[in-house]
Parts: C-alpha cells; sequence; structure tokens
C-alpha cells in the first residue's frame, strides 16, 4: 500500500516531532544535536518521499533493499540512508551500494556476505548489531549471551565497522528497561550509536541515550 501526504503536513509534523526531541534531550541533560531523527518511509510512495527532502528531511530508514531502491533510484546525495529491517544475504551487495549504514547485522552468515560485498563493491557502509532485547522469539537480533562472541567474530573475523546497536523492545511492555539494558550493554562494549525509539516510544528511548529514533507514522501518518 502507498500513501502520499503533501509537504506542508509533512513539515509540520517533523517541526513537531523536532521540538519533542529537543524537550526530551533537554529533560535528559542532553544536547539535541546528538540525537538524529530518521524518517521512516515504508509503504510510502516516491512523491512522498520527495516532500519530505524538500521539507528538509536528510536521514531516512528503509525495511526493504527493492523500496529503497525505489524511493532512492540514485542512492541520497548529502543524506544518510539506513537499512533498518532484516536483510537477506543475497541481498547483501545491493544494500551496501545503496546505504551509508546498515542496522540490522544479526548472524554469522550475513556478517560473512557483507565483508564479500564491501570488498566486491569498495564502499563500506556503518553497521550496527540488532540486538533481540526482550529474546522474543519471532523477532530477528543477536540474543545478548551471544552479543560479546558474535561483536567480536564482526570485528576480527569479519573486519566490519560496528558502530552501535539496534533494538525493538516488545511491544506489549514499558519499553524503559529495555532501553536502560541495552544502554548499559553499548556502554560496555565502547559502541557510540544506539538506535532505538519509534513513534510510541521516541523520548523514552532519548532518556536512555538514544542516537537515532525512528520514527514512521508520527511523521508519515497512519500506515
Ligand atoms: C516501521 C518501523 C519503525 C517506525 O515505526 P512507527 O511506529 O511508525 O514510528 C521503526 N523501526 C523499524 C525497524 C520499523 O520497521
Amino acid at each position: 500500500m502507498t500513501s502520499t501526504i503533501d509537504n506542508s503536513s509533512f513539515a509540520v509534523k517533523r517541526e513537531n516531532i523536532l521540538n519533542a526531541i529537543c524537550v526530551a534531550a533537554k529533560n535528559a541533560g542532553r544536547n539535541p544535536k546528538d540525537i538524529n531523527l530518521v524518517a521512516v518511509c515504508k509503504t510510502q510512495s516516491r512523491e512522498t518521499v520527495e516532500c519530505a527532502i524538500e521539507a528538509g528531511q536528510l536521514c531516512f530508514g528503509e525495511n526493504r533493499v527493492s523500496e529503497g531502491l525505489v524511493h532512492f533510484p540514485n542512492g541520497l546525495k548529502n543524506g544518510e540512508l539506513r537499512m533498518i529491517g532484516p536483510l537477506q544475504s543475497n541481498k547483501a551487495e545491493d544494500a551496501v551500494r545503496l546505504f551509508d549504514v546498515i542496522e540490522t547485522l544479526d548472524r554469522p552468515s550475513l556478517a560473512k556476505a557483507l565483508k564479500a560485498a564491501i570488498e566486491k563493491i569498495g564502499r563500506t557502509p556503518k553497521i550496527l548489531i540488532q540486538v533481540n532485547i526482550g529474546e522474543e522469539a519471532q523477532k530477528s537480533g543477536v540474543l545478548l549471551q551471544d552479543l560479546a562472541d558474535f561483536l567480536a567474530l564482526a570485528k576480527n573475523e569479519y573486519c566490519l565497522p560496528i558502530s552501535g546497536l539496534m533494538c525493538i523492545p516488545p511491544a506489549e511492555e514499558p519499553p524503559a528497561p529495555y532501553f536502560a539494558l541495552i544502554q548499559k550493554i553499548a556502554k560496555a562494549h565502547k559502541l557510540n550509536e544506539l538506535s532505538m525509539g519509534m513513534s510510541g516510544d521516541f523520548e523514552t528511548a532519548i532518556k536512555f541515550g538514544a542516537t537515532h529514533v525512528r520514527i514512521g507514522s508520527a511523521l508519515f501518518g497512519e500506515r
């Protein structure tokens, strides 16, 4: 399904979110500049994405490589494209070509595919490891108990530039304890980027150190 919105309503929603990010940052004693708004454009039309760019949005999150190619057939100059959805190993080359950041590294086979793709294409996106912070069976992500080994494997064996962690806490529970936990773990591993928080919980995520909040519906409307 695709939906289209006009530029002004996107611009207004974006201003509101940026203000809310500022307030949440100040309440947490943080610099608002350390928090990046990632516009999640799944299901949006290419026209909507172009309106968002015109409104000044520079950072976008995509759930699928194929949709990313529709939205940004020539990539995104002067901006940042982030892969935030599950990534199949056979899409690793397309992903490395298109994205500036891949947030969803979650298994050794994908680490291997990314290394091969990076060598072949000669372009190195930043990489985050997705953590299955609530240990949910239906969610992808590395389990906490496996994170230290996986991090070592990704860095040492596959030479991947791991810059942070990404998570989606369980939908039915208060997110704060999960955000607090992943913040602690990122710190312990000296990882700077923390991608967490969506339309419903980004202010809480900012309180616990989010550097990238991934917002879809609050920016573009309900999907
Ligand atoms: C859809 C999606 C989002 C945005 O969710 P909203 O609730 O619409 O803000 C963030 N992160 C991921 C991984 C998503 O798939």
